[in-house]
């Protein structure tokens, strides 16, 4: 989503996604639909695979209109937020880089702000300015290449959040640097499932899951259940295969990995994950990282800040927010934990060893 691709090329990228997502959906329904038969459905968004199922007994008609103005606000949001789409908000503001202030609507605002607000919380190893370098990278598009390092050297020159200049009296964004340019890609998702969160909650829906892309929203509890189990995926096998299970009541499970978009060179895999200071993937020990909290925006917007940080430093920046819990899976298959996991995530892959975030 919101990257720069070539329509044709997005079109491919949607339909892989389509594919690999509706994996996705089938994982995380699958220990939860075998006793229940929601209403669900599927469409395409802000180039992913959205997907709502309500689990509460509403007639086909009343799901259909929650479905469609769903999907409204989604074309919104893709409308306001993309960086495909030349009319949009975050287009705007990258166009008069370096020139003016551009006033955007208070949802782009508040996304932005919210970008920032991680950049800077991460000590810049999430920068919602990383534009040029997902750009010239290419990972999730045919395009994707390995840059030469003076591209490298050239695009990490224009990447500083503390450059993105916000006037919250008059809604706006100003990018300071003639050629930065902002990418919301690690957070506008999340921003848009908390969207469709609260349309649901608006309508009364008590049970449902919203599945955008693989960032998860569990509302209420499954029926005649205490909470909704979801599948953690498992970074090396294939779609579907889970390292565990997740139970959750009304919070988001996001998860940012090296397996989400990748291409492999010489052997060699090149994920989406940029490092801001390298100019390279991020490479740590991590092979992904669940977030599990209650508001999306911020499940989206640490995952991609704990994945970028690695275990230790981002454990650390995670114990101290409240409410915020984390599953990371390292490329060695062990397994670390947060605290207030302890009686709510189990292994059921023997493959993978819990290990405790004190060993580290
Ligand atoms: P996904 O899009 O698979 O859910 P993330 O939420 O982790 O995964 O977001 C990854 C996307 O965020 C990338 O495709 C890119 O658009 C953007 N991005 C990559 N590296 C960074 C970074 N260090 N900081 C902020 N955004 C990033
Ligand atoms: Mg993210």
């Amino acid at each position: 989503m919101l990257r720069n691709l070539k329509p044709i090329k997005h079109l491919f990228f949607i339909i892989m996604t389509t594919i690999i997502t509706m994996s996705i959906l089938m994982t995380f329904s699958e220990p939860d639909s075998a006793s229940a038969s929601p209403k669900s459905k599927s469409g395409l968004f802000l180039g992913t695979v959205i997907n709502i199922s309500v689990f509460d007994p509403i007639s086909d008609d009343r799901f259909e209109k929650i479905f469609t103005n769903s999907a409204k606000k989604l074309n919104t949001i893709e409308n306001k937020m993309s960086v495909n789409i030349p009319s949009s908000e975050v287009c705007k503001i990258n166009d008069n880089a370096g020139l003016q202030a551009v006033s955007v609507s208070p949802e782009t605002f508040f996304v932005v702000n919210k970008g920032k607000y991680y950049s800077s919380l991460s000590d810049g190893h999430f920068d919602i300015t990383i534009g040029p370098l997902v750009n010239l990278w290419g990972i999730g598009s045919e395009n994707a290449r390995i840059p030469s390092d003076d591209e490298i050297r050239n695009s990490l020159s224009s990447i500083n959040f503390q450059n993105v200049h916000l006037n919250d009296l008059s809604n706006s964004v100003e990018l300071k640097d003639y050629d930065m340019q902002l990418d919301l890609g690690a957070i506008a998702k999340g921003y848009a499932a908390d969207t469709i969160r609260d349309y649901l909650q608006s309508e009364n829906v008590q049970s449902a899951l919203i599945n955008l892309g693989g960032n998860i929203y569990a509302l209420g509890s499954k029926p005649g259940a205490d909470y909704w189990n979801i599948g953690i995926q498992n970074p090396t096998d294939i779609r579907g295969a889970y390292v565990g299970i997740v139970h959750v009541t009304n919070k988001c499970v996001v998860t940012s990995g090296i397996y989400e978009r990748f291409f492999i060179d010489n052997d060699q895999r090149y994920h989406h994950i940029l490092n801001p200071f390298t100019g390279y993937p991020v490479n740590n020990e991590l092979a992904s990282v669940s977030i599990i909290a209650d508001h999306s925006i911020d499940a989206d917007g640490l995952s991609t800040s704990v994945f970028s940080l690695g275990i230790t430093k981002g454990s650390d920046l995670l114990e101290s927010i409240e409410g915020v819990d984390a599953i990371f899976i390292t490329k060695d298959n062990d397994v670390y934990m947060t605290s207030g996991l302890h009686d709510k995530f189990t292994i059921t892959n023997s493959d993978f060893v819990l290990m405790t975030l004190a060993s580290k």
